[in-house]
């Protein structure tokens, strides 16, 4: 058995898997990573090879040990975070996936959640779960597979097959099928779950047809997840620590009071405010999950999302060949003292929260004949900030309601702790900060997914005695606090809100 202060975080990412072994300051010591390849079956449709994120995953592991010297018995426990939502069945004889792992952003389910909604079952699946009705969440495709794989129904019900999102995936071959478990921030996006009373809901199974022979056990996100199998290590590893990948952001960003948010600047940029004990319904379309579960105890969150975000600068680096790389933005972006007028929406695959339009389509506004590359760039790293200012706003209509926040104060919306690839870009900081009018902090580890996973492992094996003692670890990088003119700020924002209406009325 290990004994050691280390831990070994597991880094499931949609587009990647990666290790990173951290320290017990929380200080990244080895990693190692491999792209995963993507399935695109068709229109709409997107898959995974669950097989592949295991042994990539367990190389990655392998490897990072490798190159850190450090051995298997120094390592206190595994965390693992994970793509959320992303269904995978297997049988529990052979260990052997039914069909190809159905990812978060497969729309295949489409027709299903439409029937959802009209026979008015979304009400209660947003009372019970937390979640609005969409093809994103684990519970259709379950449907799905047990509709469309041969015998995959009638061995589901035999207790034959066993479901797990990535972590239970990856929990049941680390531990060689000893355990089949999951956490409650990954269960809570499974819309299978019942976020009230913490346990898997029988109607809901019943509404979408599934036995719940084929469920995992739920357990906290710091907990006896079991211990690797033999041969995979030097030595048997517990696995101590579980959660989603925003969920395990927000641990790694040490946002553990009410009213604390992350926001993470990736290809999209996902928001979390923690809401504490209160499960916040909302009522502008965001999601209310579990941010954590420890020792019983369920905090919750409001999430919501922006599809686009570095896509953008993606966007025009690949689609326009505007520029090279997207670090390029921040010299042109801050070249400029504005975009004079021009205002991208990048609403490549429609608007999420708090518009919901799915139609709409998107632009660029306000071009003149001086208008040029670094002003389109510009308007592609603003329209991060406004968006986010669209979120933020939501989620402070909903948080009036909340007790959370003393009951009537509202949260006031004073820091927020961001991450993420975008997050470099100092000019988009500074700009982030003037239209939030709020400080923005970025931490000096941004690998905050993994070493919130490492966190929570290193709760369970008492590696951190307290969230007090990795609130104490978290250490800012760089502060940008707002300084531009209220006058300014309003009349950009109204530009943009201008522009998202025009985009709409189009589509
Ligand atoms: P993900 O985890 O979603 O793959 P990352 O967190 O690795 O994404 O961030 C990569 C994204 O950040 C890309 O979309 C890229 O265009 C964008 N990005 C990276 N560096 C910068 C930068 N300096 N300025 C603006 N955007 C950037």
């Amino acid at each position: 058995m290990s004994t050691g202060d280390y831990l070994l975080a597991l880094d499931q990412g949609t587009t990647s898997s990666r290790a990173i072994l951290f320290d017990r300051h929380g200080v990244a010591r080895a990693s190692a990573q491999r792209e995963l390849p993507q399935i695109f079956p068709g229109p709409g449709l997107v898959e995974h090879d669950a097989g592949q994120i295991w042994r990539d995953t367990l190389a990655t592991a392998q490897a990072a040990l490798a190159e850190s010297g450090v051995g298997a018995e120094q390592i206190a426990g595994i965390g693992i975070a994970n793509q959320r939502e992303t269904t995978v069945i297997w049988r529990r004889d052979t260990s052997r996936p039914i069909h190809n792992a159905i990812v978060w952003q497969d729309r295949r389910t489409a027709a299903h959640c439409e029937r959802l909604r009209q026979c008015g079952a979304d009400k209660m699946i947003q009372a019970r779960t937390g979640l609005i009705v969409d093809p994103y969440f684990s519970a259709t495709k379950i449907s799905w597979l047990l509709d469309n794989v041969a015998g995959a129904r009638t061995a589901a019900e035999a207790g034959d097959l066993a479901f797990g999102t990535i972590d239970s995936w990856l929990l049941w071959n680390l531990t060689g099928g000893a355990s089949h478990a999951t956490d409650a921030s990954n269960a809570s996006r499974t819309m299978l779950f019942d976020i009230h009373r913490q346990c898997w809901d029988e109607e809901l199974c019943q509404l979408f047809d599934i036995p719940m022979a084929l469920l995992p056990e739920v357990r906290d996100c710091a907990a006896d997840f079991g211990h690797t199998a033999k041969d995979l290590f030097a030595v048997p590893i517990a696995i101590a620590g579980m959660a989603g990948d925003q969920q395990a952001a927000t641990v790694g960003q040490a946002c553990f009071a009410p009213g604390m948010i992350k926001a993470t600047y990736g290809t999209g940029c996902f928001v979390m405010l923690n809401t504490g004990d209160e499960a916040v319904a909302s009522q502008n379309r965001m999601l209310t999950t579990v941010a954590y579960r420890l020792e019983g105890h369920t905090t919750y969150a409001l999430e919501g999302s922006i599809f686009v975000a570095g896509a953008a600068m993606q966007w025009l680096r690949d689609g326009l060949e505007l520029i090279d790389a997207a670090p390029e933005s921040e010299a042109l972006a801050s070249g400029l003292d504005s975009t004079n007028g021009v205002i991208m929406v990048p609403a490549f695959t429609g608007l999420g929260a708090p518009y919901w339009d799915a139609e709409a389509r998107g632009a660029i506004l306000g071009l003149t004949r001086d208008s040029g590359i670094a002003q389109i760039v510009r308007a592609g790293l603003e329209a991060v900030c406004y968006q986010s200012r669209d979120l933020l706003l939501a989620m402070q209509a909903d948080a009036k309601s909340a007790t959370a926040f003393g009951a009537g104060a509202g949260l006031s919306l004073d820091v927020l702790r961001v991450d993420g690839g975008m997050v470099e870009n100092d000019w988009l900081m500074q700009f982030l900060s003037d239209i939030l009018e709020a400080t923005v902090d970025r931490p000096a580890v941004t690998e905050t997914t993994a070493l919130g996973a490492a966190y929570l492992a290193g709760l369970q094996t008492g590696v951190f005695p307290s969230l007090d003692a990795i609130t104490a670890q978290w250490r800012g990088q760089a502060s940008f606090t707002p300084g531009m003119a209220a006058e300014m700020r309003d009349r950009l924002y109204a530009a943009w809100q201008a522009a998202v209406a025009r985009v709409r009325t189009f589509a």
